[in-house]
């Protein structure tokens, strides 16, 4: 029920639950004088904006902790602006933050929570580190989501995921034994600027957030701005093309942030892409049709994810090269990964196949999440016997 409710309110067409919704915004304001106490107060009282305190006004040089609902997060920014006064973001997306937060306090001696970086707009990125082992090198699983900020049922599949390890580890044979031999790194949210727009501005915002100099369009396509093959084939220059690859290959914060992190680790032996939608396994490459070295490997290991996805409730995936499975695609994550040594490299498009498409509704999101969860354990499971 639990859950249920917290994905209504996460990916369902309503976005608030009844206390808050989906992209609210903790905002920390400074308050430098008895003017300044004043102008906030009567900014919260006027009822206009459904604002309430966290932390009131107390004494001056003391910040001011406000909870704004997500759709007031314009005119508040605009009024606090037009009075000079001065802010700060300290918790996003309230809900994603609260459950990775939860989980790696009900779980402390499995899970850790890291920041690896923040977005364009400043937001914190972080991911949830599960691990039974000392030391900072163990091979290691990344496991990525939300890199398409429209991709809801990615993000909601992340979380998922993190809540079922936690669960799992010591019952169920294959993820403990998964997790006694590596460490799972799960980024459930790669395009925080992106996220926070679908949920106030626009549903379907595909890109980054970031500015682009001399053009009026926004963002980067976060899945072409990978430094492998960059600018190639399925990659756009054009800076209003959904497909934009941006500047430079890690010109976006977001995928240095990814980059930097695995490069620094160096002992990462398995990379899973979480998208939707189009009900897809693939592995690479994108940005050639020439075949991957370890073609063989990857496309059994696929097919025996991807039938392993189907028993839960029959949902079919189809197995392949990006490139020719769904289309070309240069400078992509799983394509990088790929040809910086991590071999166990795998994109899912999740569902369904066209009838809701990005709008998948809130009562597929948890058998979209279990049967997607049998897919990822059987790639898990292979690398954890195949280490090399
Ligand atoms: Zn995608």
């Amino acid at each position: 029920m639990k859950w249920i409710l917290f994905f209504g309110a996460l990916i369902g067409s309503g976005i608030c639950g009844r206390e808050k919704c989906f992209g609210d915004q903790v905002f920390r304001i400074n308050v430098r004088n008895g003017d300044e106490i004043s102008k906030i107060s009567q900014l919260v009282n006027s009822d206009n904006f459904k604002l309430s305190f966290w932390k009131s006004p107390s004494t001056f040089g003391h910040p001011v902790d406000i909870l704004v609902p997500s759709v007031s997060l314009q005119p508040v920014r605009a009024f606090l602006k037009s009075q000079l006064l001065e802010y700060s973001v300290t918790i996003e997306d309230l809900q994603i933050y609260h459950e990775m937060d939860s989980i790696a306090q009900d779980f402390s001696g499995l899970v850790s929570r890291v920041k690896i970086g923040h977005s364009f707009e400043n937001r914190s990125m972080y991911i949830l580190k599960f691990s039974t082992g000392r030391g900072s090198q163990r091979p290691a699983i990344w496991l990525n989501a939300g890199i398409h900020s429209r991709e809801w049922i990615s993000q909601a599949t992340a979380i998922w995921t993190a809540r079922k390890i936690v669960t799992d580890y010591g019952k169920d044979p294959a993820i403990t034994s998964i997790l006694e031999k590596m460490d799972i790194f799960l980024l459930p949210v790669a395009n925080p600027d992106g996220y926070v727009y679908t949920q106030t501005q626009d549903r379907l915002w595909r890109k980054s957030r970031s500015l682009n100099p001399g053009s009026s369009c926004i963002g980067t396509d976060l899945n072409r701005n990978w430094n492998v093959s960059f600018a190639g084939k399925g990659a756009s220059d054009d800076p209003c093309s959904e497909a934009y690859h941006g500047t430079h290959a890690n010109s976006e914060v977001e995928v240095k942030s990814v980059v930097d992190f695995i490069q620094k680790h160096r002992n990462f032996k398995c990379f899973i892409d979480l998208h939707s939608y189009s009900q897809l396994l693939m592995y690479p490459y994108g940005y050639t049709f020439n075949k991957a070295p370890d073609t063989k490997e990857l496309d059994e290991v696929a097919r025996r994810a991807a039938k392993a996805l189907a028993s839960l409730s029959g949902t079919e995936y189809r197995v392949g090269p990006i490139s020719t499975t769904i289309y070309p695609a240069s400078g992509s994550s799983t394509d990088w990964a790929y040809d910086n040594g991590i071999k166990y490299a795998f994109a899912f498009e999740l569902r369904d196949t066209r009838h809701y498409g990005f709008l998948l509704p809130a009562n597929q999101i948890i058998p979209t999440a279990e049967e997607t969860w049998l897919g990822m354990k059987t790639i898990m499971e292979h690398v954890r016997d195949h280490l090399y």
